[in-house]
């Protein structure tokens, strides 16, 4: 069923980079005959999931949906897509996405611009628009996106569906192609947020092939799906409600918080001061780490190669200034730029200092609470176009989830009404370290 309606909307929606079809029948077939057998299948079994293609998929093409890595078929399976293979998933095909991550809309995808199911002249959000495209319209029930500054999020509250980036560390990032490593993070969009707890159980937990994984206990993730917010301390970040925002979003979100009360939250107003700088941090620290990350891409060990260059310093160049798009270039310019010396410690060094005075905010925060919630994004999904000449006005759509992923916090999005247009508006709700339960339940009550 999903596959015919992959067929059916993709020439519309071009949600996917590839569909996987006989790889997926095999895949559905196997979980038909493990029925058959009596034997005991996985948690997820026969799901039809789609994964963003900046995921490896040994001898699937995993283009980052870039020019560079065209051609690339990986040698090696992330462990995210192979804990899914465990738990009986059947992958149905690679999602589209901003050029390595980079963006807010998908349109900076060097393939095709993915529609907002909802409206498709519009975007639906970004970096991983085509994996929230894609559960919106059907075309799959869960899929997994990566969320380095609100990727997750973003897209979840364009399309109307949840999404939530993990705890950093919660989920290996081994086969994840990186942006910013210190910020990415992989992690589940569902229609439901009982679907995103089961994909995060999935694929949460320890694995020695990513330095940077958590080695902890994995609770039960379905025990905190319950519909009680007694006596739940819910803080209102009080910074998010400002200048920028729109009104019908504002709106909806207060209406939200009301909910909450009503299901028995205790809600209280937290200022966290040192929020808005978050914006112009994260576009320091996530270039510079991308110019580092992309410095791999060289026409020599994998990926797309320029033909006609008479040196090897000239192969390099060209394969680059071919191979990469206007944004990639653009961070990798200013990456290199705030990392060069006389300029670390002005740029660099500064954006690390400010990113510790945010996350004291959020500790300091969560002394008081158990949640925030913020809107997700200042505004409902806008038009294709409407902003690609202007990366700042582009920038802005995350400057509510980008703190969430200096802090290292998880954060959730889920649908909280729609605009007068018809688009859906996201409520997101952020946890303390390794407090998805408590995010979860949120939402779940909420929902
Ligand atoms: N939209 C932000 C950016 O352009 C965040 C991207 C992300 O989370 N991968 O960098």
């Amino acid at each position: 069923a999903a596959l015919e309606t992959i067929n059916q909307l993709e020439p519309q929606l071009k949600s996917f980079l590839t569909v996987t079809t006989e790889q997926a029948m095999a895949q559905a077939k196997q979980v038909d005959a493990q029925l058959a057998a009596g034997e005991e299948i996985g948690l997820l079994a026969g799901i039809p999931i789609g994964i963003k293609d900046n995921l490896c998929t040994k001898g699937i093409r995993t283009t980052c949906g870039s020019q560079i890595l065209n051609n690339f078929l990986p040698p090696y399976e992330s462990t995210v897509t192979t804990k899914l293979a465990a738990a009986g998933a059947v992958m149905v095909g690679k999602t589209n996405l901003d050029e390595f991550a980079m963006g807010s809309s998908t349109e900076n995808s060097a393939y095709q611009v993915t529609a907002n199911p909802w409206d498709t002249a519009r975007v639906p959000g970004g970096s991983s628009g085509g994996s929230a495209a894609a559960v919106a319209a059907d075309e799959c029930v869960v899929a997994l996106g990566s969320d380095t500054g609100g990727s997750i999020r973003q897209p979840a509250s364009f399309c109307g569906v949840v999404g939530l980036k993990p705890t950093y560390g919660l989920v290996s990032r081994y086969g994840l192609v990186a942006y910013a490593s210190s910020l990415d993070q992989i992690g589940p969009f569902g229609r439901t947020v009982e679907d995103a707890a089961l994909l995060l159980q999935a694929i949460a937990g320890y694995d020695p092939q990513d330095s940077t994984s958590l080695d902890v206990e994995i609770p039960d993730y379905t025990q905190a799906l319950v519909p009680d917010l007694k006596g739940k301390r819910v803080g209102v970040i009080k910074e998010t409600f400002g200048e920028g925002l729109d009104k019908v979003v504002a709106e909806a979100v207060e209406k939200a918080i009301e909910q909450l009360k009503e299901l028995g939250a205790e809600i209280q107003e937290i200022s966290c001061p040192r929020f808005r700088y978050g914006l112009p941090t994260y576009y320091v620290i996530a270039p510079s780490e991308a110019s580092a990350n992309l410095a791999r891409y060289d026409g020599v060990k994998y990926g797309y190669r320029a033909e006609d260059a008479e040196s090897l310093m000239s192969m390099y160049t060209q394969t680059r200034a071919q191979g990469f798009g206007t944004e990639v270039k653009r961070r990798i310019m200013i990456g290199t730029y705030a990392l060069s010396s006389g300029y670390y410690d002005a740029y660099y060094l500064k954006a690390q200092k400010v990113r510790t005075l945010i996350k004291q905010d959020f500790e300091a925060a969560f002394e008081s609470v158990d949640v925030l919630v913020s809107p997700t994004s200042p505004t409902t999904s806008f038009k294709a176009g409407e902003k690609t000449a202007d990366p700042i006005s582009m920038y802005l759509s995350d400057l509510m989830t980008i703190p969430v992923n200096l802090a290292g916090l998880p954060g959730l999005s889920l649908p909280c009404g729609f605009d007068a247009q018809g688009l859906p508006i996201g409520l997101q709700i952020i946890g303390n370290i390794l407090r998805e339960d408590q995010v979860l339940q949120t939402a779940y009550a909420y929902e």
